[in-house]
């Protein structure tokens, strides 16, 4: 092969590279023009070489793994050439010299615009981020669906291949990408149709997160093998002789149902592996013309249920209504023998490949398929992303979306027979914002199948709504916990900051008034020093807060005044470190009102939590904040979030302090770095353990470059026992720095 000849790469690689370049030859044989086949080899010669230098983790040479991951795009996904030229150089641009411009030269705009997004969202497995960046990198991803669906295709396969190889990864970057997986890369296989991406992708990520289970269950599918195919074989054995007679084409197979599937119904359900009935489903695939696909499968329906007697609940209906993945198929649950039930799936070879693999097969019968649900699911994504709410932080913002966008949605119709998809757990009250948001201000309830309900009515599939309005009606709070659909929460909560906006209005001129009385200025200055000075976001909040009396302006007076202007009293502390800065801002901000002591021990009936962001420890300078449902949550004055939660909700903020120490053990983490050196993380487990006697939860040490970063989490009495440990660590020779997470 005329390849790699103008690289670096040794002959054993070479060897190593063409077998796996050969295999992607082989399954891009015939399926593409020769144009884009030539594409295709360029593309590989320019990623082979931009990766010369570069290695697995497992030692091969980096190419094979784009290689791979075209592999996957091309035969697994079955996706369009343009997706393999994607995969092939899906990594370049991150990792080597290659630039976009160069892509864009080379391989034009499409491609480069789809480079560019897989550039974008890589990093995403970051272990030193936090939640939320991590739910700000999620949106990233989410967001190039809006650009070209073929990125997150792409890198759908690369999570995959990357998932398939983790076997050299260290165990906790191992849990976090199978976390990850489950979290997002799943439910989007699911959601985007590959369904056989996603089961791998969970049997994955529970090989690597639970692999007892794992085996366990892999074992048992092993061990009852033979039972259940004589059960299959006898079960289907009276349907073929009907499907025959009837001169039906057709295959019957009957597959266990993937491991992760099994280990969630087991844990969700409580049962053992002896007990799940539904271990396996009957499918049947008919061989059949497209005009007459519908009837056959009810055909089929009709064969089945002769033999068998069916539960009239568990029918399902996917072909006339298809699932918003593109997933057509009829479903039915019948008793089998030896009294136990099995799912029978009834489908043709085009659902099933649509089944099988998702929107590739969609694209592929598009022409009789012009509107799918995928196109208005991805429209609605689209939606979503792009009117994003300022109030929402990334994670709410992500929890919003999976919950609306992954979970099952039921349908459900006006009474003018239009047809609305909502997220499951969607109410009335979704259902009028989702006509238009009037009707849902106004919406007082709902007649759904000519009864009428409430606002909070949860939708069945099915039901019919007809919206009862008022024009008196008006949004409140409450409501968002009324709604499911993110769309009507956004409507919500515009409606309702309008209606601080008018509050506000009456505190504004409250707050003029007075200033004029005392001869200042009603400029921006002052008020921004006010605003400040009660440690809140921004003047509206001020005016609101004013107009609900919560703020008095008797206050003013202890303001110092300078001509016209008007300066907030200082604080006495010196400020020094960025933890006194903290420090010293959520003094200032705590409210003179707010000074319930609680702690130590229980006392009275007050419920409260430690804050995980923060996890204080008896010693420590904390302050309490109400939550809601929750009781008080204490955090440190030293939190990364004490200062947005004092400046947000500073009337929720009330003083504690610890009156009784050596209660109970309290989790902390300490981070620590030094010389890489087997013998000192030896000694200083020692010195944690075996000297001072304190018990530690979890370790985690990585090396690099001869210097090693650490995080011991531990569990301590208080702050003096913390001060000494540290104390001792930071005095041994190699501890280059030590200090509290
Ligand atoms: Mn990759």
């Amino acid at each position: 092969m005329a390849v790699l000849t103008h690289t670096g790469y040794t002959e054993e690689d070479k060897v190593i590279i063409q077998r796996h370049y050969r295999k992607l030859l082989r399954v891009i044989k015939g399926k593409y023009t020769e144009k884009r086949m030539k594409t295709i080899r360029d593309a590989f010669e320019l990623a082979a070489k931009a990766h010369e230098n570069d290695r697995r983790k497992s030692g091969e040479p980096y190419i094979t793994h784009p290689i791979e991951v075209a592999i996957i795009v091309a035969k697994e996904m079955q996706l369009d050439a343009t997706s393999v030229v994607c995969a092939l150089l899906h990594d370049t641009v991150e990792d080597t010299e290659i630039t976009l411009e160069i892509i864009q030269q080379e391989f034009g705009k499409k491609v480069a615009l789809i480079i560019d997004g897989l550039t974008k969202i890589s990093g995403v497995v970051d272990l030193t981020s936090s939640d939320s960046m991590q739910a700000v990198n999620f949106r990233k991803i989410l967001l190039t669906i809006s650009d070209d669906i073929r990125v997150i295709l792409v890198k759908l396969a690369d999570r995959l291949h990357n998932m398939r190889t983790l076997g050299s990864m260290k165990r906790e970057k191992k849990l976090k990408i199978a976390s990850e997986t489950l979290f997002l890369y799943a439910p989007l296989a699911h959601r985007l149709g590959f369904y056989n991406v996603k089961s791998e992708l969970e049997d994955l990520a529970l090989k690597n997160k639970e692999p007892e289970a794992y085996d366990e269950i892999t074992q048992k599918i092993q061990e009852t093998k033979a039972a259940r195919t004589r059960y299959i074989n006898e079960f289907t054995k009276p349907i073929k002789q009907s499907l025959d007679k009837a001169g039906l084409k057709y295959t019957i197979t009957g597959r266990p149902k993937h491991i992760f599937s099994i280990w969630n119904k087991m844990k969700k359900k409580n049962v053992a592996f002896e007990e799940m009935y539904d271990l396996f489903a009957i499918r049947i695939i008919l061989d059949t013309p497209p005009e007459l696909e519908k009837a056959n499968c009810w055909r089929v329906y009709s064969i089945v249920t002769d033999h068998y007697n069916p539960n009239p609940e568990r029918l399902k209906d996917f072909i006339s209504n298809p699932k918003a993945n593109g997933y057509e198929s009829l479903h039915t649950t019948v008793m089998g023998h030896k009294g136990s039930w099995v799912e029978v799936q009834i489908r043709s070879e085009r659902m099933h490949a649509i089944a099988e693999m998702g929107i590739a097969a969609h694209w592929k019968y598009k022409e009789n398929n012009t509107d799918s649900t995928l196109d208005i699911w991805i429209k609605r994504v689209r939606e979503i992303l792009q009117n994003p709410e300022e109030s929402e932080n990334a994670i709410e913002f992500i929890n919003n979306f999976k919950s609306e966008l992954f979970d099952e949605e039921i349908f459900t119709f006006s009474p003018k027979g239009d047809m609305y998809i909502l997220p499951k757990g969607a109410t009335a009250l979704d259902f009028a914002f989702n006509i238009h948001s009037m009707v849902g201000y106004q919406c007082i309830g709902a007649k759904v199948n000519h009864k009428l309900k409430p606002i909070s009515y949860e939708l069945q599939n099915g039901d019919q709504i007809e919206i009862i309005t008022s024009k008196k009606q008006r949004p409140n709070e409450d409501w968002l916990k009324v709604v499911k659909t993110s769309k009507a929460k956004g409507r919500i909560r515009s409606a309702l900051k309008d209606e601080k906006r008018t509050i506000a209005q009456e505190g504004k001129e409250m707050l003029i008034r007075r200033l004029k009385a005392m001869k200042l200025s009603t400029g921006h200055e002052n008020q921004h020093e006010i605003t400040n000075h009660f440690g809140l976001g921004t003047a509206l909040d001020l005016h609101y807060e004013i107009a609900k009396r919560n703020i008095d302006l008797a206050e003013l007076k202890k303001f110092t005044i300078k001509g016209d202007r008007l300066f907030a009293p200082k604080e006495i502390e010196e400020i020094q470190t960025k933890d006194v800065i903290i420090d010293a801002d959520v003094h200032k901000l705590m409210r003179k009102d707010a000074d319930l002591t609680i702690m130590g021990g229980m006392q009275g009936n007050i419920d409260y939590h430690f804050a995980k962001c923060c996890n204080p420890i008896p010693g420590d300078n904390v302050f309490g904040f109400v939550s809601i449902g929750q009781g008080i949550k204490i955090h440190r004055t030293t939190c990364p979030n004490a200062v947005q939660l004092m400046s947000k909700y500073g009337y929720r903020i009330v003083k504690v302090k610890w009156t009784n120490k050596k209660e109970i053990a309290f989790l902390t983490g300490i981070k620590l770095s030094g010389i890489d050196d087997i013998g000192l993380i030896n000694k200083i487990t020692k010195i944690i353990s075996s000297e001072m006697k304190i018990n530690i939860q979890s370790l985690s040490i990585e090396t690099n470059d001869g210097v090693f970063d650490g995080q011991i989490n531990l569990y301590v009495d208080d702050t003096d026992e913390l001060d000494a440990l540290l104390k001792r660590i930071k005095a041994m020779e190699g501890i280059l720095s030590v200090g509290r997470v």
